[in-house]
């Protein structure tokens, strides 16, 4: 990136955790776009350097090979902890360093924000609500998890990390910002995870079969990358009586079956629809209420689902076309 960004007054240190993933990396391209000094820490377990090669030129970047179930000493201003496999292929490679991550992760990162009075920001999840008998999920819903199956190492990784910030904050009056996430697409998903989104624009760029799990009537609901990262930016420039957690996505619901066709007209692709099991514990439903955001934070989403979609098959599209030239 080249260093003509505009500065803002109040620069300061901020470390991302997990800054060479998906979400991570548009987080730090963000926070320095504003002037920001950023830390990026990150294992490489899902991330990748492809991801943040654009920044590694600012002066302003800085990056760390580093496991955060270690314990890390820096000085910062403010942290946002996104340091966590995602997706279910990755998450149940190893499950225990699954939860470790969530919950040693978390009670380093809070040590640190401890020590250095820092805010801190962690990336929570919609998985927190489980198989959701509640629709649409208000954050004061308690969730309905499976503590015992595939999912969990996950999910209640997760749900302990968020006990663990709010037993900061009460405890150490630690000023702390949980924001819950749900299903997040744009340029840079990992093309290789499973994941809905880009395994059928990728299925239908290659003219490969659309696999809809089930019957394809789930649904989900999803958030452009750029709209989320505006949420994460509100919440940690909130003022300290906003802890959250606070939900944070789009509540445009669709059925996978729907994702497909939608996926099937941007690219113009011959590709069929087939039909193939459908995961252990996998939600039926799930839709955010923004209630909270828009009235704590004036947030709410601005990229509709078509629009973000031809966003993200245009970074693919381009992803296959310079992976064949080094192929050839
Ligand atoms: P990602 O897999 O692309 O990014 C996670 C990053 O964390 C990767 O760069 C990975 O290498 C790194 N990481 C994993 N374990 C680590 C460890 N022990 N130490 C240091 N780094 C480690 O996933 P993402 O989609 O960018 O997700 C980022 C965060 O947002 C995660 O915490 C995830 O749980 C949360 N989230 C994402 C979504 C979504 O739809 N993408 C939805 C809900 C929650
Ligand atoms: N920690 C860290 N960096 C710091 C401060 C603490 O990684 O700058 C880790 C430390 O290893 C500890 C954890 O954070 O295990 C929790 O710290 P805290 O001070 O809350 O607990 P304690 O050190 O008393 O166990
Ligand atoms: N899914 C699908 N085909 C795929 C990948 C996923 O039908 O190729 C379904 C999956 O079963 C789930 C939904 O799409 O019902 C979203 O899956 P994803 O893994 O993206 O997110 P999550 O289940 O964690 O919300």
């Amino acid at each position: 990136m080249k260093d003509v960004t505009v500065r803002y007054g109040n620069t300061k240190k901020i470390l991302v955790t997990g800054g060479a993933g998906f979400l991570g990396s548009h987080l730090c391209e963000r926070l320095l776009m504003q002037g920001h000094e950023v830390l990026c820490v990150d294992n490489f377990f899902t991330g990748t350097r492809r991801n943040i090669s654009h920044l590694l030129d600012d002066r302003n970047f800085e990056l760390l090979r580093h496991d955060v179930t270690f314990p890390l000493y820096v000085e910062v201003d403010e942290i946002y902890n996104l340091a966590c496999p995602a997706s279910p292929i990755h998450y149940q490679f190893d499950p225990v360093q699954t939860t470790k991550t969530s919950v040693i992760g978390a009670i380093n990162m809070l040590g640190l924000a401890k020590r250095v009075k820092a805010k801190i920001l962690q990336a929570s999840t919609s998985e927190v609500y489980g198989d959701p008998e509640v629709h649409p999920q208000p954050e004061t819903y308690w969730g309905r998890v499976n503590p015992i199956g595939y999912r969990s190492c996950y999910d209640e990784g997760k749900r302990c990390a968020e006990t663990l910030f709010f037993d900061y904050h009460r405890q150490h009056k630690l000023q702390v910002k949980v924001v819950r996430i749900f299903n997040t697409y744009g340029p840079r998903m990992h093309p290789n995870d499973g994941r809905v989104v880009s395994n059928i624009v990728l299925q239908a760029l290659r003219g490969e079969d659309i696999t809809l799990y089930g019957d394809g009537s789930q649904t989900r609901s999803f958030c452009y990358v750029d709209d989320l990262i505006e949420g994460f930016i509100r919440l940690m420039g909130s003022g300290p009586d906003v802890a959250g957690p606070i939900n944070i996505g789009n509540p445009g619901e669709f059925t996978i079956r729907q994702l497909a066709e939608l996926v099937l007209e941007i690219t113009n692709s011959r590709s069929t629809m087939v039909y193939r099991p459908l995961p252990p514990d996998d939600p039926r439903q799930r839709r955010p209420d923004i209630s909270k955001a828009k009235e704590l934070l004036g947030w709410e989403p601005t990229i509709a689902l078509r629009e973000g979609l031809e966003r993200t098959i245009g970074y693919f599209d381009q992803f296959l076309t310079s992976n064949s030239q080094k192929d050839a």
